[in-house]
């Protein structure tokens, strides 16, 4: 089957679906299609890790929009249609081809296809029980296993696996991280973060393996019976969850030749390296905030959405809005950890409580990024310095008696 789109979208995610409807609303009334490898209905992941996991939401609380949406819109949302292979003329038009003999001719194409879990490269990864947390299927997996496992090794202690853990442990589960670096979150956070969450983690049960590489899966040739760690040390499992972070899918934009580095890089606007293809979400990365010459690709809600409205507002040939304040959250059990901007290249940090801190970044004497635990204010406060390119006096902040909002000033 043949078809003709204004707009083709590949992968029908938080960013993909962002760029459809953000044409919609800027009065772009051109064909779309969006075209995604999964099963299901375009869905959130954010839960996946949270409530869908702990089985207090289910897939009606998963979805983005409804079908009576994408209807009424008249955006076209084609699922289990991966696209193996795409061509892209001078002026951004071209044809894709889809699994199962569909094509579709578009006049001009955006990449949202996201990222992938990055696989434990060790024996015994594809063993019953081995786990990884990326997508629905995923969710349904690990879901289902929780209700029997009794003891869990998590590899990697970045949100996901904290996430994992945390819900874990409410259920009295043993549950071990192991983490190669000598603390969680290595490389988004400095120290006090970490070094909290850890703390709050044992409080709760939860046993870390820090400075420990895992060098096999082990199992009875069918099912997973736990790890074994460099120097030969077995942890005991009947659950494993992978999460040592994602990979950008970028097998499209490499058979279009784009530039790829890490993810398919693009500009302030979204577009790659071919001036008429555009690229969003977790599939990407963008020149970093306040490091002259170096890319971040930063996986957030936010970020796919923010990418996404950038683009759609070149795509329907408007001024793109101002690069927006980073913003991520993450939810384990009574806290809920806010960050605004990005920490990386900072050279100083301050830290604002002890007991749910807040951490806030600098450069040059200049607020970049900060973290809060439970202090909501802190982080509304930080990210509205960053969107105003303001910054927070440091020496005042360590106090936490002083609101935050006060110390706003402009930058020296
Ligand atoms: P994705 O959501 O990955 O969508 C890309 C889609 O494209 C996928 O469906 C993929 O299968 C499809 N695709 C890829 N290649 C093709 C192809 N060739 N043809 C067709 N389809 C293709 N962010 C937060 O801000 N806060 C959180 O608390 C948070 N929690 C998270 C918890 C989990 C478990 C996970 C996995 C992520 C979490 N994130 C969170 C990150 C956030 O969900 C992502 O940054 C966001 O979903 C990225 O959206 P995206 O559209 O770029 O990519």
């Amino acid at each position: 089957r043949a078809s003709r789109a204004g707009v083709l979208v590949v992968g029908t995610g938080e960013a993909g679906v962002r760029v459809a409807t953000t044409l919609r609303e800027l009065g772009d009334d051109r064909p779309i299609v969006l075209c995604g490898d999964e099963p299901h209905p375009p869905y959130q992941r954010p839960p996946l890790s949270k409530a869908f996991l702990d089985g207090t939401a289910g897939h009606a609380d998963l979805v983005l929009r409804t079908p009576e949406f994408f209807r009424d819109a008249g955006i076209e949302v084609r699922t289990g249609r991966r696209v193996t292979d795409v061509e892209v003329d001078g002026s951004g038009g071209g044809s894709a081809m889809c699994e199962g003999g569909d094509t579709v001719e578009f006049d001009q194409l955006v990449l949202a296809t996201g990222a992938r879990s990055r696989p434990l490269p060790v024996d015994g990864r594809d063993l019953d029980g081995v786990c990884a947390l990326r997508g629905l299927d995923d969710a349904e997996r690990l879901r289902e296993r929780l209700i029997t496992a009794r003891r869990v090794v998590i590899v990697g202690g970045g949100y996901i696996g904290l996430e994992a853990a945390a819900l874990a442990s409410t259920r009295g589960l043993a549950v071990t991280i192991v983490e190669r670096e000598d603390r969680v979150l290595s490389r988004v956070s400095a120290d006090p973060l970490p070094a909290f969450l850890a703390e709050r983690h044992r409080e709760w049960g939860v046993e870390f393996e820090f400075g420990a590489d895992v060098r096999e899966i082990v199992g009875d040739g069918q099912r997973v019976q736990g790890v074994r760690l460099a120097g030969g040390r077995e942890l005991p499992a009947d659950l494993v969850l992978v999460g040592i972070g994602a990979v950008p899918e970028t097998t499209l934009a490499e058979k279009l030749g784009l530039e790829v580095r890490r993810g398919i890089v693009v500009d302030a606007a979204c577009r790659t390296s071919h001036p008429r293809v555009w690229a969003v979400g977790d599939c990407t990365v963008q020149p970093h905030p306040h490091l002259p010459g170096e890319l971040i690709g930063v996986e957030s809600v936010q970020n796919a959405n923010d990418q996404a409205r950038a683009a759609a507002a070149a795509l329907a040939g408007i001024e793109p809005p101002r690069p927006p304040v980073p913003w991520f959250w993450s939810d384990q059990r009574d806290l809920k950890v806010q960050i605004a901007g990005i920490s990386d290249g900072y050279d100083q940090y301050v830290v604002r409580g002890t007991s749910e801190p807040t951490v806030l970044y600098y450069r040059d004497g200049a607020l970049i990024a900060a973290e809060a635990v439970n202090r909501p204010k802190d982080f509304l406060a930080a990210k509205r310095a960053l969107a105003k390119g303001q910054t927070i006096a440091p020496e005042a902040a360590a106090d936490p008696a002083t609101p935050l909002k006060e110390l706003i000033t402009d930058r020296g």
